[in-house]
């Protein structure tokens, strides 16, 4: 493919001057240089390399955009020099500088310098660029911005990219592309510590409100938004040979719901090499892209896709698409134990996108092989000796689809008519117990950070056996789908399997719950491995963690980047909800310890908080803070869920009357109700943050009306979208005695905080051994004063003695 090197052209070299290309919320101005544009392809100047004087300058959309810029640039807006840039598009830039070109005259030794850069740095938009082409190839016109679609309007497919040598932030990307949800973004590979990073600077829409988009996590528009194509049933026929291969092959049931296309992209392992592929049974094109390194794609260990279809895809239409694939995609861990899913996606899929699956597989005669969906028999058709096979069909559609296998032995619990089964080898991985030191999200017991040197680690004697245990872990399990299934409604599905696996993740996958080997141990056994209390809690709290995913996370997903944390933090604090059940004082600890969490430095002495909103997802995770997406999304987006609970419940029961009548469970009812409403509303769909919030303001008790209105757009824009860890105080508390009670006034001191951040904050009135709460008042910026009634005698008035605010530690 030509556009994947394509070089200068030396009859296309120019002396450029003062001119500015705008994209949107981005200008890049040639002051004064020299640029030469790439070689033609299939008619199409696609680039342009350019060295001189120049600057970019973009303007991030909103506060936390702002905030963002400012974290990886030091200044909310970026204003940079730069020396060095080379260009891709596909549409009319050539063209819209054109004017402003004059020949140059070192055109020959221009090209000579650059060209193998120009080269090298073709390939990463390559395969956007042929998205866009072979979407309107034979009849486009070349060099044509906008290109009329074989059965729509005009095509707004506009692309440019920018790598920038700045003269004092070093080499970073700037995009413009049409075709994804957030259009403008900004940001810079870097590697710490070996690891490398995108740290993607800022990205955001500029047609809508609140953006969302995959863009920024490595996955490229298809030239085409999002949702165009859909995979409705996938059939996937695969041999497992351990410990490390896997031979597939899977046909996909696909839709066009918008067409015009001529591509569709997937996401499949890069340790999986793809042998055919065919649509309706004819072989058609594919292009394997490797993913761009330090991207979210890259670290999830998977590359792009691309399968090139020889006509534009009709809206309606529907394609058998089959590929035939293989390659050393688990790997092995001792014990019997495989690891599977930990080198990326094992069959090629769009995303998270609700689908039903039909799954066999045969595997050799002494594993144990444990799949998402329903086990149904029948599965042996044409076995090898030594073979065995089984056959997994899903009861519903499901965002994704996986197996394990290990030399298991199996137990069984029940909760109700569900079947709860747990899957332990006789030992542990080799490398165990490396690695169990801090941590505070319960699916990864990797430690994100050491606070102190982790105690010496003692190997348990003797030897921990899962399969002892595994009892234990399946009851634990079935307790919890009880649990859940009582406040959140029905478990999705028919039974759940949970299954051993090596190292420190643990995942919730519908139905097959993947759970470290850390998570079989015995109390005894974890004891020996000297964590701190409150790691020992949320180990022991994994379980119930990876239990709640199959309601958020399994039966409901997100809808992108922005809306993960919704999933991880209501499986979290529905874990949380349990803990506190059974004990309040671990609960209040854990909470605890998420909350300083926020306020650990990392190594340049900022406080994990600065890195992020929870709406900004895996973006958290970057150079800065290599586990800011675990930080952020469970211990503040475990708080926010905390927060709603608890300002519904005061509402009901300060509604409820002083008496303090109302039952517990009937202060959660709104709460509760909110999330019921959730599941049912958006079961086998993805959601995103505002129609989760709007299901909460639907059930929001009047007096947390802010200004009247039924809306909780200030808790958004406050505290989902913004990272505000505030003090409250209060200031000029006077107490008048009137006829059948006291008056209280005063002020409430919000600080460390933005100006416009509210919080409905409770107080109440202690005296007499009692502790009464007074009323819910919103504390509306710095300042906000109050008048409440309280019982007769009342001489003192305290704040959230009861910690449901996520305020800064005391
Ligand atoms: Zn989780």
């Amino acid at each position: 493919m030509h556009l994947r090197s394509v070089g200068l052209d030396k009859a296309r070299v120019y002396n450029i001057r003062d001119v500015t290309l705008d994209r949107a919320a981005f200008h890049i101005t040639f002051d004064d240089g020299t640029i030469a544009f790439t070689e033609d392809v299939a008619g199409r100047i696609t680039g342009a390399f350019f060295e001189g004087e120049g600057e970019v300058l973009l303007v991030p959309r909103d506060q936390a955009e702002r905030a963002s810029m400012t974290l990886f640039t030091g200044a909310a807006i970026l204003e940079e020099r730069f020396i060095t840039a080379y260009f891709r598009f596909n549409d009319d830039s050539f063209a819209e500088l054109k004017p402003s070109l004059r020949p140059a005259d070192h055109a020959l030794e221009f090209v000579t310098q650059w060209n193998g850069t120009a080269q090298n740095l073709a390939e990463t938009d390559a395969l956007r660029l042929l998205l866009s082409f072979s979407k309107f190839l034979p009849s486009s016109v070349p060099g044509e911005a906008a290109v009329v679609k074989p059965d729509g309007p005009v095509d707004p497919d506009r692309m440019l990219h920018a790598r920038v040598q700045g003269s004092k932030l070093g080499i970073f990307d700037l995009y413009f592309d049409s075709m994804t949800p957030e259009q403008v973004w900004a940001g810079q590979l870097k590697t710490v510590d070996g690891d490398a990073h995108y740290d993607v600077w800022t990205s955001f829409s500029v047609d809508q409100p609140a953006g969302r988009a995959d863009a920024t996590t490595g996955v490229l528009s298809e030239g085409a938004k999002p949702d165009t194509v859909k995979v409705s049933q996938y059939r996937i026929r695969a041999k497992v040979e351990p410990p490390t291969k896997l031979d597939a092959d899977a046909s996909l049931q696909l839709e066009v719901r918008q067409g015009g296309q001529r591509a569709a992209l997937f996401e499949l392992s890069r340790f999986l090499q793809i042998n055919q592929v065919e649509a309706d049974g004819q072989p058609v094109e594919f292009i394997h892209n490797q993913a761009l390194e330090g991207t979210q794609l890259a670290r999830r260990g998977n590359d792009l896709v691309a399968v090139i279809f020889p006509q534009p895809l009709r809206t309606g239409q529907k394609i058998e698409l089959h590929f035939v694939y293989g390659g050393e995609v688990l790997s092995e861990a001792g014990s019997g134990l495989l690891y599977v899913g930990a080198r990326g996606t094992w069959y090629p899929n769009r995303g998270l996108d609700m689908a039903g699956f039909d799954l066999r597989f045969r595997y050799p005669v002494g594993w144990t092989l444990v799949a998402t969906g329903k086990r149904v028999e029948g599965a042996a058709s044409e076995l090898s000796p030594g073979e065995e096979a089984s056959h997994w069909v899903s009861e519903r559609p499901m965002p994704v689809a996986g197996f394990n296998l290990g030399k298991y032995s199996r137990v069984v619990a029940h909760a109700g008519a569900v079947q709860v089964e747990a899957y332990a080898s006789a030992g542990v991985e080799r490398s165990f117990p490396k690695g169990t030191t801090e941590a505070l999200n319960p699916d990864s017991l990797t430690p994100f950070q050491i606070r102190r040197p982790a105690a010496p680690l003692i190997v348990p004697a003797p030897t921990p056996s899962p399969a002892r245990n595994a009892q234990a872990v399946a009851d634990a399990s079935a307790h919890a789908v009880e649990f859940f299934a009582s406040r959140f409604g029905p478990y999705p599905y028919s039974d759940l399997a949970l299954t051993q696996m090596p190292g420190n993740v643990s995942q919730g996958w519908p139905s097959l719950i993947f759970l470290s080997s850390f998570s079989f141990l015995t109390p005894e056994e974890k004891t020996q491995l000297h964590m701190s209390p409150v790691t020992r809690i949320l180990s022991d709290s994994v379980v119930a963690h990876e239990t709640a995913h199959q309601w958020w996370g399994d039966l409901i997903s997100w809808k992108d980047y922005r809306d993960q944390w919704i999933l991880e933090a209501l499986a979290n604090y529905s874990a949380m909800m349990m803990l506190e059940s059974d004990s309040a004082p671990k609960f209040r600890a854990v909470m605890e310890t998420y909350r300083e969490n926020l306020l650990e430095k990392n190594k340049e002495g900022s406080p994990l908080a600065d890195a992020g909103p929870v709406t900004f997802g895996t973006r958290l995770t970057c150079s800065h803070f290599p586990a800011g997406y675990e930080a952020i999304s469970y211990g503040r987006g475990t708080w926010l869920f905390h927060m709603l609970r608890y300002m519904m419940r005061d509402a009901v029961r300060k509604n409820n009357g002083r008496s303090g009548s109302a039952s517990e469970a009937q202060a959660d009812t709104p709460f509760l109700r909110a999330l019921n409403k959730t599941r049912q509303r958006f079961q086998e769909k993805s959601i995103t943050t505002r129609e989760m919030l709007q299901v909460f303001e639907e059930e929001l008790p009047p007096s947390l009306w802010f200004e009247g209105k039924q809306s909780l757009d200030w808790f958004y824009e406050g505290w989902v979208n913004g990272t505000a860890l505030p003090r409250f105080a209060l200031h000029s508390v006077k107490y008048t005695e009137k006829p059948g009670g006291s008056v209280v006034t005063g002020t409430i001191a919000q600080d460390e905080a933005p100006k416009d951040l509210v919080t409905p904050v409770p107080i109440y009135a202690v005296g007499g051994g009692r502790t009464v709460l007074l009323g819910q008042i919103f504390a509306d910026g710095p300042e906000t004063s109050f008048r409440l009634s309280a019982p007769a005698g009342t001489r003192k008035v305290v704040l959230d003695p009861y910690q449901t605010l996520l305020t800064r530690p005391r």
